[in-house]
Order: C-alpha cells, then sequence, then structure tokens
C-alpha cells in the first residue's frame, strides 16, 4: 500500500490537521475515513504523542502510520512559576531551533472576577492559558517586549495548538480557557489560528466563547472574523482613542487609522452581536489627561462593550530606548476607571499575573541569539511519555503559591 510520503521522503505532520484533513489522509493509505476520526481524538482529546498507543486501530495500519506521518509540535524547554500568583511561563523550542512562551494563568487572577459577574465561570476547574501565534511579532507596539525581537515568523497550527496539549500534559489538568495574548498579533496569522481554535472546541471541548482573540487592531483579521462569524471572543490593544497618541503607542495605527477601527467594529458587532473587549493601559501623562478619557469613552460608546484596564508591566530587561524607555504608569488610573464606570461602561480592572516572572501582558519575548547559544533543542515529540504517563512529581501547577524565588525548571 502506498504511503504518504512526498517525493522527498518527508513524513506528514498530523498534528495540526483538522478532522477533514486526517480523513483524507487516510484516504491515501486505502483506509476507511473513520480512522481519520479516530486519529483525530487520539491526538486533541486524548492527547496521543505516538501511534503506538493507538489500540483501537490495527497494528498493520498502525505501522503504516509510523512510516508516512509523524506527531510534532512544540518541545517544553523550561517552566517557570511565579511564587506570588502562581503564574506558570512555559518556554518551548520549535523545531527551526526558534522559541515561544506560554503563560498559565491561575484562577482568580486575569479573567476570574469578569466571569464571576457573568456568572460564567468555574472557579475550581479554571485554567486559562495565554498562547503564542507568532515568533516575534512585527507591530512593534511600544510598551511590549515581544515588539522588540522583531518578527521571525508565523507558527504553524500544529505549534499553537500543541501548547494547549504540551501545558495539558504537564499540568495533568484541563485547560477551560484560551487567550490569544502571547507573543504575535493572532489576526496576521489567521488561517492558523482559526484552525487551531477550531481544533480547540471540537477536539479539546474549549467552547468558543472560551476563546479570546486579542488584536492590536488589524482591521483586515476583524472584518474577516466579522465575514466568518467566529463566535470567539475578540478583545483588541486600545490603550488611546487620540489618533496621535496611538500612533505613538501602536504603529499600527498608520496603517489602520482609528475611524477605520471603529468601522470595523462596528461592522464586527452587527455581524456577530458578541460584545467587543478594548484593553486599556494607561501612561503617566501620554493617554491619561482628561481629554484622553472623554475620547474614550465616545469611542467605546459606539458599540456594546467592556473595557479592560491591565497595569503597565515593565519591560526594562528589553533595554527599551526613546518613548519606550520613559513610560510610566499612571497615577490617574483609579480616577479614570471611576469615570469609565460613571459613563456606564463596564470596565475590569485587571490584576498582574506573573510580572514577577516577566510573565505579565506585554511581557513576553525570548532572547533568540542566547537561546542559540545555548543550544538549540530539536528532540522528537514521539521520545516524550505517552499520554497514560501519571506524573510521578506534583503537577507544576500543584505547587502552588507561597513565598519563595521564582523557580525555573527544566523540562
Ligand atoms: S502588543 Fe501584541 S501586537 Fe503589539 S507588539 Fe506586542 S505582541 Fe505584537
Amino acid at each position: 500500500m502506498a504511503t504518504s510520503r512526498g517525493e522527498s521522503g518527508q513524513a506528514t505532520n498530523l498534528l495540526g490537521m483538522n478532522r477533514e484533513e486526517l480523513r483524507a489522509f487516510v484516504a491515501t493509505f486505502g483506509e476507511r475515513p473513520y480512522r481519520g476520526n479516530q486519529i483525530y481524538r487520539w491526538l486533541y482529546t486524548r492527547g496521543a504523542v505516538s501511534f503506538d498507543v493507538m489500540t483501537d486501530i490495527a497494528r498493520a495500519a498502525r505501522d503504516r502510520l509510523s512510516h508516512a506521518a509523524v506527531i510534532y509540535g512544540v518541545v517544553p524547554v523550561t517552566s517557570t512559576l511565579s511564587p506570588a500568583d502562581g503564574t506558570t511561563k512555559f518556554l518551548f523550542a520549535l523545531s527551526d531551533g526558534l522559541h515561544i512562551e506560554s503563560v498559565c494563568i491561575p484562577p482568580s487572577t486575569l479573567f476570574d472576577a469578569d466571569e464571576e459577574r457573568s456568572g460564567d465561570h468555574q472557579p475550581r476547574e479554571r485554567l486559562t492559558l495565554c498562547v503564542s501565534t507568532q515568533v516575534g511579532c512585527p507591530l512593534a507596539c511600544t510598551f511590549c517586549a515581544t515588539g522588540t525581537m522583531g518578527f521571525l515568523r508565523n507558527l504553524t497550527v500544529a505549534e499553537i495548538i500543541d501548547q494547549v496539549l504540551q501545558v495539558r500534559r504537564m499540568t495533568g489538568r484541563r485547560i477551560t480557557n484560551i487567550v490569544f495574548m502571547g507573543m504575535g498579533e493572532p489576526l496576521l496569522n489567521y488561517e492558523r489560528v482559526m484552525q487551531a481554535a477550531d481544533i480547540m472546541t471540537d477536539g479539546l471541548d474549549i467552547a468558543a466563547r472560551r476563546i479570546t482573540v486579542s488584536t492590536a487592531g488589524w482591521v483586515d483579521g476583524i472584518l474577516r472574523m466579522a465575514a466568518d462569524r467566529r463566535r470567539n471572543k475578540l478583545a483588541i490593544s486600545l490603550h488611546s482613542a487620540v489618533e496621535e497618541t496611538r500612533v505613538r503607542l501602536m504603529p499600527v495605527t498608520r496603517r489602520f487609522p482609528l475611524v477605520r477601527l471603529q468601522d470595523a467594529v462596528k461592522h464586527y458587532y452587527a455581524a456577530t452581536r458578541l460584545r467587543v473587549t478594548y484593553e486599556c493601559i494607561f501612561f503617566d501623562g501620554i493617554n491619561d489627561r482628561p481629554e484622553d478619557v472623554r475620547r474614550l469613552i465616545r469611542f467605546a460608546r459606539s458599540v456594546p462593550c467592556k473595557i479592560n484596564v491591565i497595569p503597565y508591566h515593565s519591560i526594562t530587561f528589553t533595554h527599551p530606548e526613546g518613548l519606550a524607555a520613559s513610560l510610566r504608569p499612571s497615577s490617574r488610573t483609579d480616577e479614570i476607571v471611576d469615570q469609565l464606570h460613571e459613563a456606564n461602561l463596564t470596565v475590569m480592572v485587571r490584576s498582574s499575573a506573573g510580572e514577577d516572572i516577566a510573565a505579565a501582558c506585554g511581557q513576553l519575548a525570548v532572547d533568540e541569539p542566547r537561546r542559540r547559544h545555548e543550544g538549540a533543542i530539536t528532540h522528537d515529540r514521539t521520545s516524550y511519555p505517552s499520554e497514560t504517563t501519571t506524573h510521578d512529581t506534583p503537577p507544576l501547577w500543584a505547587s502552588g503559591r507561597g513565598e519563595g524565588n521564582a523557580s525555573e525548571v527544566t523540562l
């Protein structure tokens, strides 16, 4: 029977394929489509890392699969646990030696209060993962460490989905919420991010409404989400509704001015009827003047929305220059929050989860030259324990909070 190795002899990576792709793949072996469904369940629902464990597939078929295909995503390198709040930052290596980070956010920090108010919460089971979508980012927002890396490449579907699978395996816990707020602008990697989101919903049982796509305001992507009637949550890093201020903080505003962003948001709301979230950090003397607040209120009122006020997290470890070096948190944040409340806007003030381990919003960055110096890690995923292996040490997550220093663990 023919295998699916191409002329190059390269095996096909099945991780990241959706049901239809897997069914089409197995058809090239002369297998019935249901085999594709079986593999789908093994990959995502059960987190299989090798064909050996797929025991409801005949041995001969598994052997052919092992010859023609691989299961490969990201390789865990280190995890760093915050003693302050239990946030855990994971560093993953990619097959080309680059690295990305993901952040596991404990309950009662970032997203709890919001869902508590709406009654849509599961305090005991909740586990939120902040997922990366690119290596670096081309948008260079002034306040963001990832932006200082420049853009290296988009992640594949396998690399996006495997962040969730790997963290689920390492923590031994189900991931309930996803935020695409890690490294990169998700809407610049639209097809792969949306395919990963669909697999998360269909294969990992993470409801679409618990998956948030956070954008710097890439209007083309927002319009596409509207056209596709995506049911995921949309969050927009706004920070200022004053054009010249937003240009300074977020250069993407030159390409997509605020008026276009606002039109796109209105269109999105008309198409989906989903409330958008605006994210705002207030910086001393930059976007915290009374006029800034007035313009923000006017902008936010155009569609039903929620405003997340996020504390500023220092990125001095990236040795910023210019405006980035002078950013300080506003002392007027509480006052501004009161004004937003008085304007009848829904406002949530977020905590600084993971700041002590540089895992908070805007702090993700990988020093690639240093990592390269230390040596790229290119382990084959299949050498990792299967999904049936139990952790003989407590999951990192279970080590919880407490006094002490952040602990980096080599995985
Ligand atoms: S905030 Fe988001 S869009 Fe802006 S540079 Fe950072 S990762 Fe890119």
